[in-house]
């Protein structure tokens, strides 16, 4: 059997319009200092560079999210069988934690919780940073290394100040390529925080034990049903669509809707189903909501208000946020077994939903995807 390289990955994975963007493969490629593949400025996914200096290892093939070929490995580590009969993975606990600090909390996304246990394990010298995505402007963020209190600020979602220029053409993502900046830090410990197809390309490569994977301590997985795209064009048609312009929005969440909080102090909510059009191609084939390789997954469904659903799936994820807990450095409601039954039941229902997209768009053939 011949091994598969980037040239199939761009005959399966782009050319079909399902490439995550999540960088895996050039993380890999660039930490052997062989810089086949790359992203340039004119694609949102990679592409060759020097194609004639690829050895044909195939390892970038192996680690895509898309190929899905190590999804029975990872199945048995994390404990977890297939989506239809555990759609949220393996769930060892289940929590709605907030932060106790007043900055985390008030800058974020949700109860603040993940940046607190960041800067915890940072201040306890468990990890040396984390790896983080920074605001830019309401739909576009740049990934940094968070060492310090201040950077994790700086990386919470509330200063929002850049309004696009409609004369230039502008991309905005709610979606980042984190993993090529692993290469940077070799020897480090790392925390990763990422979306379930980030977190998947790590598990991929810690599996097979590529660098630079081995950086990575920790997985720190969000909720994510979907992630969007704009141009100058969807801006307009965004504004147009629902009533807003992109230079009044504040901050955004997503939870069981889309929430943008306008600088006049409203919000409006926009409903999933109405969003198709700004989606990433690449979301509506993908099955995983609650991140089930991280260690720890949080998400705002199930949860009140300034409030973080936190579920631990790893020994290493129940141990973090113990510790957290008992250093005072986050807090938990207590829920009973009804309410806990219940917060599960809203979260299978949003998992069960993509699983659902994702099959009705690969049967009506949205995607030629082939599993
Ligand atoms: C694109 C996206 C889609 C999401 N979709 C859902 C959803 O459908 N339903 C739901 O309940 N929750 C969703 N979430 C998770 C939710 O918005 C919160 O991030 C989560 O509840 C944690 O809140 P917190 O206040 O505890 O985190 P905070 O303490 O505010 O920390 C959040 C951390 O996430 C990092 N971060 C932010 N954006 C990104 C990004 N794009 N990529 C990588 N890291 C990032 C920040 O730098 C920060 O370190 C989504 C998050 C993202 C980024
Ligand atoms: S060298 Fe290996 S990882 Fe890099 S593009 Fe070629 S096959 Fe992929
Ligand atoms: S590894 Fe990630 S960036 Fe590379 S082709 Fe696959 S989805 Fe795209
Ligand atoms: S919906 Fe899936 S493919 Fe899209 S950003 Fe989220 S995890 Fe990645």
């Amino acid at each position: 059997m011949s091994i598969k390289t980037f040239k199939d990955l761009i005959e399966e994975v782009h050319e079909p319009g399902i490439c995550q963007e999540c960088g895996g493969c050039v993380s890999f490629c660039n930490s052997i200092e062989n810089d086949v593949i790359g992203f340039k400025k004119t694609n949102s996914h990679p592409e060759y560079i020097n194609n004639e200096k690829c050895l044909e290892c195939g390892i970038c093939y192996f680690i895509c999210p898309q190929t899905h070929i190590l999804d029975d490995d990872l199945n048995k580590i994390y404990k977890f069988s297939d989506f239809l009969s555990m759609p949220l993975g393996f769930v060892e606990a289940i929590y709605s934690c907030q932060a106790i600090d007043s900055e985390f909390l008030n800058y974020g996304t949700d109860g603040g919780v993940v940046n607190s246990i960041i800067n915890y394990l940072i201040e306890k010298k468990f990890i040396d940073g984390a790896i983080v995505a920074k605001t830019k402007s309401p739909f576009s963020r740049e990934v940094i290394v968070a060492k310090s209190r201040e950077d994790l600020i700086s990386a919470s979602g509330v200063k929002l100040d850049i309004s696009p220029q409609l004369d230039t053409v502008q991309k905005y993502h709610t979606y980042i390529s984190s993993l090529p900046k692993l290469r940077h830090y070799k020897f480090k410990k790392l925390a990763f925080v990422g979306t379930p197809c980030q977190i998947y390309t790590i598990r991929c490569m810690q599996n097979l034990g590529i660098i630079p994977s081995e950086n990575i301590e920790i997985c720190l997985g969000l909720f994510c049903y979907e992630n969007f795209f704009f141009d100058n064009k969807k801006v307009e048609k965004f504004e147009k669509d629902f009533k807003l312009k992109f230079k009044n929005i504040k901050r955004i969440n997503i939870k069981e809707d889309l929430i943008i909080s306008l600088k006049d102090d409203s919000t409006v909510y926009i409903p999933f189903k109405k969003l198709t059009d700004y989606m990433r191609q690449a979301c509506a084939v993908c099955k995983d909501f609650t991140n089930i390789y991280a260690d720890i997954s949080f998400g705002g469904l199930g949860s009140p208000n300034k409030f973080t659903t936190v579920i631990t799936r790893t020994k290493k994820g129940k141990d973090i946020v113990n510790k957290a807990l008992n250093a005072g450095v986050i807090k938990s409601l207590k829920l009973d077994a009804n309410e806990k039954k219940d917060m599960i039941e809203k979260i299978t229902q949003f998992s069960q939903s993509k699983i659902k997209r994702t099959e009705k768009n690969m049967k009506n053939k949205l995607i030629t995807w082939k599993s």
